[in-house]
């Protein structure tokens, strides 16, 4: 029950390096930087000192009636608080299951407490992914072995624990653009009224598998997908170098749905050469590459770089062709339909089984966009910088996975809502969504994201980190930049941070 380590909170304003031990507090809308604010004077003290009694230990239950935890799991009420867990470091380790985090799962979908899982990981398809994640965590109770009680099958109700409804992966967010090309950017995340979808444009995927990828870009229901061994097997030239997986692009490639647009040089459909003309521009005779996606690491990076700078360049998104415009200081202007390419990924470093970390797809991102800044004007912003325009990074911290995430959270809070007979509509305005407990071992994608993220819903995002991965609490305190971003509490495991997060709502941890 009692929490491994010592439950730490930040106070901001007032000490802003020095770790607090609090008990559970009143959470105050708009307190979004961590300040210790209460709406009935909680207690503070230093780490290392003792706690003065608090009047605000857990919330009384009376306090908040609507909300109240149920008795049994059948009843529908939902609390106003949610979860978002990533997995790699808090409910897995080298993908064995910590222990506590089934548990702590089952007790929330126990009491109807929405929670999704959020992970930077990619490269399967959502449905088999999650079956995976059932079979780790011991969550498909059925077929698991598992000794199991009748109250735990009673509690299962009639939304599995894990489904791909409460699931988000680096990649998942791509299914927004199917509808709305512009459904991932700012302005417009969420909203309808987007520039059309990209489900029957041609789209160009790659990844560790670009054959898998190209299956899940599919499945998502993407109409046109192509890969570079399609690109490479049509137009061998297009790559001067013998490839480094020609076996596996030879069994993959599909004939490419059209020609190649080859300003230059002889027009694919021409028996003799004539002059580009704009009019050549035509996506019914020729390839067009609306968006290029980087599903997860790609293997074979030395091809896909010239292919994905050859995209950038290219008229229109016709490739084949060259748009000088696209590397000038202003680069290409947005109402020329240049192609967009998106990163599921932007983690430099992840850690595995090999004793110090291995590159990540940020890594591939930074060398695509290296490679393009030697092309470019040195005036042209930076390729993954937002003020580029042409390049979009998803994963945490990004906000553009926190603002897909959070919408993920709301639909499956209603879908709870729905499930046990509440009109979802009327119920999620009587009790708002006020806060999300996220809750991470890496500072510098779970806690930043989390802390940095703005809400449209005014929804606070505490960032929770535990100990059982990346951050190293023995590190702490020996670089006053090991721990730039700072979470609201460091716990032990996920099993303290759901339980530290119910005792602050006043809701039951008794598991
Ligand atoms: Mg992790």
């Amino acid at each position: 029950m009692a929490a491994r380590r010592c439950l730490v909170d930040w106070l901001v304003t007032a000490a802003p390096s020095v770790p607090l031990r609090m008990k559970p507090r009143h959470f105050v809308a708009g307190d979004r930087r961590g300040i210790a604010i209460s709406a009935r004077n909680c207690a503070y003290s230093p780490v290392g000192t003792k706690s003065k009694p608090s009047s605000c230990a857990i919330r009384p239950q009376k306090q908040r009636r609507q909300f109240s935890a149920p008795t049994s799991p059948a009843q529908s009420s939902v609390p106003p608080f949610a979860f978002a867990f990533d997995i790699d470091g808090v409910l897995l380790h080298v993908s064995e299951p910590i222990p506590g985090a089934a548990a702590a799962l089952r007790h929330l979908h126990r009491y109807n407490i929405p929670f999704i899982l959020l992970t930077n990981g990619g490269g399967r398809y959502e449905a088999d992914r999650v079956v995976d994640l059932q079979r780790r965590l011991g969550l498909d109770l059925k077929s698991s072995g598992h000794i199991i009680s009748q109250h735990d099958l009673e509690s299962e109700g009639s939304l599995p624990v894990l489904s791909t409804a409460n699931f988000v992966q680096s990649h998942t967010p791509f299914q927004e653009l199917l509808d709305d090309a512009a459904g991932l950017d700012a302005a417009t995340a969420g909203g309808k009224e987007g520039s059309g979808g990209l489900r029957d444009e041609t789209i160009l995927v790659t990844g560790s598998d670009a054959a898998r990828i190209r299956t899940i870009a599919e499945q998502y229901g993407f109409s046109s997908v192509i890969t570079p061994a399609d690109i490479l097997a049509a137009y061998p030239a297009i790559y001067p170098f013998d490839p480094l997986l020609k076996s596996v692009y030879a069994d993959t490639a599909r004939p490419l749905p059209k020609p190649l647009l080859l300003e230059g040089g002889k027009l694919a459909s021409q028996p003799s050469a004539k002059p580009f003309s704009p009019s050549d521009l035509d996506d019914s005779k020729y390839l067009r590459i609306a968006a290029a996606f980087v599903f997860n690491d790609p293997r074979d990076w030395a091809l896909d770089i010239q292919i994905l700078t050859d995209v950038l360049q290219a008229r229109c998104g016709f490739l084949g062709t060259f748009d000088p415009a696209s590397l000038s200081a202003e680069g290409l202007p947005k109402s020329e339909g240049g192609t967009r390419l998106f990163f599921s990924n932007s983690d430099l470093l992840w850690a595995t089984t090999y004793h110090l970390p291995r590159f990540g797809q940020g890594a591939f991102a930074a060398a695509v966009a290296g490679v393009w800044s030697q092309l470019a004007s040195t005036e042209q912003p930076p390729l993954l910088s937002p003020q580029s325009g042409r390049a979009t990074l998803l994963g945490k911290p990004h906000a553009a996975t926190y603002r897909f995430a959070e919408r993920t959270l709301l639909r499956y809070r209603a879908s709870l809502l729905e499930a046990h007979g509440s009109k979802a509509s009327s119920a999620t305005k009587e009790a708002p969504l006020q806060t999300v407990y996220m809750i991470g071992d890496n500072p510098e994608s779970d806690i930043a994201g989390a802390n940095q993220f703005s809400s449209a819903h005014g929804t606070d995002w505490c960032s929770v980190l535990v100990e059982t991965g990346v951050y190293d609490p023995a590190r702490d305190g020996s670089n006053p930049d090991y721990l730039r971003h700072r979470p609201r509490a460091i716990v032990g495991d996920v099993g303290a941070a759901v339980r530290w997060a119910l005792q602050r709502e006043g809701w039951p941890a008794d598991f």
